[in-house]
């Protein structure tokens, strides 16, 4: 019997996500946890019951961002007269990166929350809600994936892969997340793919911190075990005749193999977009932050990446300002940059967290240095960006439609990705939600295309 107010309501809950890819998927699995336990989604923040706030620590602005959530949240919920307003459901649960490295501070400072989780103990949450809220039950739901975001109908994230070895100096994850390595079993991926693929979603992206690693910890302990080629083979060898489209994030450069990459060219539902952090192109900087590879090495990579998948779309991670990065190791960051022609790059200024090893060298790059570097890097990187974009003005690509177009103010427009990882913005209507189209490229923009239908 579930869990019910005094007004026989039953305990809902919202749950609001900040950060990466990876939150956005934990946030699924709580949710299907939460309804397992026979609560029900609430409209709002202001009106659920349980609020889950599923955090991120990789900056400290997010971290920031979080705090001033909470408070205000806790405003609006204290001032909501809604249904169960009055009932001693009502309750935070603080999860996530953040909740890993400041979740005691946040329960000392706000009394609204009920339960810390951190990101390290995810599979405690269960047990965490379930002390936290006593009165909920394990109740016979549906075991689905609650669709917490309309374009999960259609895509949906499949972290295959928990915590990171790799101990970059700057990065916060293996503290934050756990600094071991947990992949999930390979017929418990092929289950839920199948029961994805069943519920119509037509594209599933793989995630972890580095799911090159997937596999790795069981292969260095028993000499034998299946690594993300072989994972790959096997989704190739059963599910390659479905209407799915098979994408992964994220990659580290030194657990690329030329076996990876001759599995994903070896299949049209494999994904034509590779992200791989480069993070800096200087050799010493590399160093310094623990990365495991040189510039040179790198390039080789992307070299066997673009002689075997020519069409790959490629894009990469570049930190700023990084400790020790002075005039000449930012232009080689620029030299590589230049040579290597990223059709798009995520662009950071480097910030000390605590917890990481970096944070012994303190920050001596002074911030507006780092701004001018990174106003250089991003205005040289979308110059590029736009160029390789506009050579592909007049190409054909099939387009999955997600849904309305954001960045078009027109109606009538709709918006989708391609095999690449292209945003694509034609006329449409709700009717084409979930469809792919055949689309020629038409006009090019820095971050998407306009795109005119071709059947
Ligand atoms: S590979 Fe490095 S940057 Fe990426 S999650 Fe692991 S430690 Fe962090």
């Amino acid at each position: 019997m579930n869990a019910t107010d005094e007004t026989m309501h039953p305990v809902s809950y919202y749950i609001r996500t900040f950060g990466c890819q990876m939150n956005v998927a934990d946030s699924v699995d709580y949710a299907r946890i939460l309804e397992g336990l026979g609560c029900v989604r609430a409209e709002s923040e202001e009106s659920g019951d349980i609020l889950v706030v599923n955090t991120c620590s990789v900056r400290a602005k997010a971290e920031e961002r979080a705090v001033s959530y909470l408070g205000r949240v806790i405003q609006q919920r204290t001032e909501t007269k809604g249904p169960g307003i009055q009932t001693g459901h009502r309750g935070i649960a603080f999860v996530g990166c953040m909740a890993t490295v400041r979740g005691q501070e946040i329960l000392k400072r706000f009394p609204e929350v009920r339960t810390i989780i951190p990101a390290r103990e995810l599979d405690t949450f269960k047990e965490r809600i379930l002390r936290a809220w006593p009165e909920l039950k394990e109740s016979s739901g549906p075991d689905t994936y609650p669709l917490l975001r309309p374009e999960e109908k259609f895509e949906r994230f499949l972290p295959i892969i928990r915590g990171c070895i790799n101990h970059c100096t700057y990065c916060i994850v293996p503290s934050a997340r756990g600094d071991w390595l947990v992949s999930k079993p390979p017929d418990e991926i092929f289950d839920e793919v199948e029961k994805l693929l069943d519920s119509g979603v037509k594209s599933i992206t793989f995630l972890g911190q580095n799911v090159c690693a997937y596999g790795l910890e069981i292969k260095n302990s028993t000499q034998s075990g299946f690594d993300f080629a072989d994972l790959l083979s096997g989704i190739r060898d059963r599910f390659s005749d479905r209407d799915v489209w098979f994408k992964f994030l994220t990659s580290h450069p030194r657990d690329v193999t030329e076996y990876l990459i001759d599995v994903i060219a070896s299949h049209e539902c494999f994904s034509r977009h590779f992200h791989l952090p480069i993070q800096a192109g200087d050799d010493a900087v590399l160093e310094r932050m623990g990365r495991g590879y040189k510039s040179s090495e790198y390039i080789e990579t992307i070299g066997m990446i673009r002689r075997k998948i020519p069409e790959m779309r490629l894009s990469t991670d570049l930190i700023v300002g990084f400790p020790g990065e002075d005039e000449d190791a930012f232009e080689h960051t620029l030299d590589v940059v230049r040579k290597l022609r990223f059709d798009q790059a995520f662009t950071f200024l480097y910030s000390s967290r605590s917890g990481t090893p970096a944070e012994k060298w303190a920050d001596p790059v002074p911030q507006d240095v780092k701004k001018q570097r990174l106003q250089i890097l991003i205005g040289i990187q979308n110059q590029i960006a736009l160029e390789n974009a506009s050579s592909k003005i007049g190409e054909e690509r099939t387009v999955l439609i997600e849904g309305p177009s954001m960045r078009s103010s027109e109606d009538g427009m709709v918006a989708g990705r391609t095999r690449e990882e292209e945003v694509v913005v034609l006329p449409g209507t709700s009717d084409d939600y979930g469809r792919r189209l055949n689309v020629r490229l038409i006009d090019a923009k820095l971050r998407s295309f306009i795109g005119e239908r071709t059947d």
